[in-house]
């Protein structure tokens, strides 16, 4: 079923304790479309960018059915860029930089062929971007879901508080549930969140998994012990691809199969990780994806008699 993304398509300058990046390419967009394609395709992608950004990296997205009529290009300006730094843990950065760039002045225009989408990802992004996007769908489509982050809480809080009662599903990382909700508990935060709008919301907890959060209904997903985690960065986007891209690939929006969508965006996040920016992301394949997301299903696997 078709896919439409929203998010930023960037430039991303990263320090990790095992190396620098100065210049790699990101975004959110960019991971949740690297990753969603491995499972539905078409994906119509709605970002802007400057003349900066390479026309090989649009290419390389092209030939894994990634569509940019909705992607705005400013010849003459730059693209968003972004700069982090991760503390030993990996699990928490500091933003070091923002620059919002051509992001400034974006005002989404979806085209004609981008209508009567079922499922629809908003990426991290500017609040007033994500709910323009929903107004100028003509069909509600059957499932939208949300990406934020803890920058748009201190700028934007009251379109993101519009935004959510716009969506079916909201993504966050544990503290940006904590900053959203006011609440300590991630409980007792997915209980505010969801009074807020979105009937699901997932809570993802860095290298100690995601919770899916809908009523009195939870369900865990683990993060995969790896020997290794090199760069984080994206992770959470690559997450969010997989969990919709699985959703968008079966058609299927009950509870019971987002159980398996968010194995499937664990087991993408847990690829993501494994080398600088969108790198491993590019060489992955079909085989590896499946082998792995069976490593899921045995490292949760247990029988047990109860007496
Ligand atoms: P993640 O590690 O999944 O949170 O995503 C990291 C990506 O998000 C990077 O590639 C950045 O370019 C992008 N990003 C960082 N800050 C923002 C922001 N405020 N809005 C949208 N995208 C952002």
């Amino acid at each position: 079923m078709s896919l439409i993304v929203v998010g930023t398509m960037a430039f991303d300058a990263l320090e990790t304790p095992f190396g620098k990046a100065d210049r790699v390419i990101g975004g959110s967009a960019t991971y949740v479309a690297w990753s969603a394609s491995n499972f539905t395709q078409p994906i119509k992608q709605v970002s802007i960018i400057g003349g900066d950004f390479p026309q090989e990296e649009l290419d390389k997205l092209g030939k894994r059915g990634v569509e940019f009529d909705g992607v705005e290009v400013v010849k003459d300006g730059k693209s968003f860029f972004w700069s982090g730094r991760y503390h030993l843990d990996m699990n928490t950065r500091d933003t070091l930089v923002t620059e919002l760039n051509v992001l400034e002045q974006f005002n989404p225009q979806l085209p004609e062929s981008y209508q009567n989408c079922e499922f629809l990802m908003l990426g991290n992004l500017a609040p007033a971007v994500q709910i323009s996007v929903i107004n100028q769908l003509k069909n509600r489509p059957k499932l939208i879901v949300m990406d934020t982050m803890n920058f748009w809480m201190e700028v934007a809080m009251d379109d993101l508080k519009k935004a959510l009662g716009m969506v079916d599903v909201l993504m966050v990382n544990d503290s940006e549930a904590r900053q959203l909700s006011g609440e300590y508990s991630l409980v007792k935060a997915a209980v505010k969140i969801q009074e807020m709008g979105p009937k699901y919301v997932i809570i993802k907890k860095g290298e100690h998994g995601a919770l899916l959060f809908n009523g009195k209904r939870v369900f865990f997903a683990p993060a995969l012990p790896l020997e290794d985690v090199f760069d984080p960065t994206g992770a959470g986007d690559t997450f969010a691809g997989g969990f919709i891209g699985h959703l968008a690939q079966t058609g299927d929006i009950s509870f019971d199969n987002m159980k398996n969508a968010i194995i499937v965006g664990s087991a993408m996040a847990s690829f993501c990780v494994e080398k600088f920016g969108t790198t491993r992301m590019q060489e992955l394949t079909k085989e590896e994806i499946n082998d792995r997301i069976q490593q899921f299903v045995e490292l949760v696997n247990f029988e047990i008699s109860l007496v």
